[in-house]
């Protein structure tokens, strides 16, 4: 059956994404080559969940020559990534827009990077991993928008099935396991039964053992990412075991609600605030939190060494692990804590740790403590600048610090106001 999604693209898609299919589908007319729109963003369009970004791939032209040519017309900054024959466009308006060149791929060893080669759509469809992540969109003007399905990826989104393009999936990339259990939980989708022993199979072979641990790092990353957290980890554990991280993580009773709420948390953050510190990472970062709390320090530090990950991460997670259950019991101890003392309980901590602070703990006073500090009190700032106390006759040093800080206490606490109500606190300091 031919299926055409011309409408489906322009309802699915804001105008300025609209507007970027015309302009890729003009100048891969104009240039005499193919363009289509492939993988994720393909599944993801037809299960009406539109994603903000495009992924696009070509037939008879490098990536790099033709990204150029779109970046240039947009205006926008690109990246190329000469080794893969792959560009990353960002727009002003935030579209990242990868393009690609068709290409096959030979697998010499597994869990290896394999050797790349020039295709055509057809087969770079087939070296993807799921036939539900191998459909392409045409983007020619004579074929706009018509699907291009080689491998029955069509009917199997129509089904909820991930099915693996071919017998040897798991074995050339053993990392399609986790990206298998990942869709999965995601979707809420089943495995084909062909692809579910062979999923079993590659597991109970260990197959994910000749995969670099960093590449199971970006995996976990991923994992750690997905909006409903506590289902990926279910799933993870019901096929491979969680003991895969670690043999003494666990799926605690609490994790559950805990992932729940720091996804609450977070949207409710990124909602209502206009604040935009939290990093990309925050996500993983707090659900990784959640998920190792349960480990003793050294096991959890483990975890940390063997996956590589960064000095950065490690700091946080390490210094969260350390203080998080003295944190809690201290916030939860007294009701009629100044905000000036929760500032200073919670700011040696980095911003995700109060989020996985705030989700773990069931007391309503400790959470309502722990939020006044993320919206409101950890971004107060005191008017007198260190100039100002030099030019009253303070010395750089301890004092100074004292002063500072004894300042800021008194304007969380809302002791002091304005600038002068601090210049008169420093004069009864000195
Ligand atoms: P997400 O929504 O999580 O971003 P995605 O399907 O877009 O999912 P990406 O990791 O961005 O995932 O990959 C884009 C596409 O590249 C996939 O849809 C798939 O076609 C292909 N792909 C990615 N990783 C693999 C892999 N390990 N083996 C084969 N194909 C892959």
């Amino acid at each position: 059956m031919k299926k055409n999604l011309k409408q489906n693209l322009k309802n699915a898609y804001p105008k300025n994404i609209n507007k970027i299919i015309e302009l890729i589908s003009s100048v891969a007319d104009k240039r005499k080559v193919k363009a289509f729109m492939v993988g994720g963003v393909v599944r993801d369009l037809l299960l009406n969940n539109p994603s903000v970004d495009l992924d696009i791939t070509l037939e008879g032209i490098s990536g790099v020559e033709f990204a150029e040519i779109i970046a240039d017309s947009l205006g926008a900054s690109f990246k190329t990534y000469p080794q893969f024959n792959t560009s990353t466009i960002k727009t002003k308006d935030a579209v990242k827009i990868d393009i690609a060149t068709c290409r096959k791929e030979l697998y010499l060893k597994p869990g290896i990077l394999p050797e790349v080669k020039s295709s055509d759509i057809k087969e770079d469809l087939k070296r993807r991993d799921f036939t539900i992540n191998a459909i392409a969109i045409s983007l020619n003007s004579k074929t706009f928008a018509d699907v291009v399905d080689y491998y029955g990826g069509y009917p199997d989104l129509e089904n909820h099935l991930i099915r693996i393009m071919h017998d040897n999936s798991f074995n050339d990339d053993p990392t399609r396991i986790l990206r298998a259990i990942r869709f999965a939980a995601r979707l809420n989708f089943n495995f084909d039964t062909d692809t579910k022993v062979l999923l079993n199979k590659a597991i109970k072979e260990k197959k994910l053992n000749s995969v670099s641990k960093n590449r199971i790092r970006q995996e976990l990353r991923l994992i750690l990412s997905e909006e409903d957290c506590f289902a990926q980890i279910k799933k993870l554990d019901e096929y491979i075991n969680l003991d895969f991280i670690h043999p003494n993580l666990k799926i605690s009773s609490s994790m559950d609600r805990s992932f729940s709420q720091a996804r609450d948390y977070l949207l409710r953050f990124i909602k209502e605030s206009n604040i935009k510190d939290l990093s990309k990472d925050a996500r993983w970062i707090v659900n990784f939190m959640i998920l190792i709390d349960d480990l003793k320090q050294d096991e959890m530090e483990s975890i940390l060494e063997d996956f590589n990950f960064t000095n950065s991460i490690k700091n946080k997670v390490i210094k969260y692990k350390k203080f998080s259950a003295q944190v809690s019991k201290l916030l939860g101890q007294a009701d009629k804590l100044k905000a000036s003392h929760v500032y200073g309980i919670l700011n040696p901590l980095c911003l995700e740790a109060s989020f996985a602070i705030i989700s773990r703990t069931d007391k309503i006073c400790v959470k309502d403590k722990i939020w006044s500090f993320i919206v409101k009190d950890r971004l107060i700032k005191i008017k007198v600048t260190g100039d100002d106390l030099k030019d009253m006759g303070i010395t750089p040093g301890p004092k100074f610090d004292f002063i500072l800080t004894r300042l800021l206490y008194a304007k969380i606490d809302k002791d002091i106001i304005n600038k002068e109500d601090e210049l008169k606190l420093i004069k009864k300091l000195i």
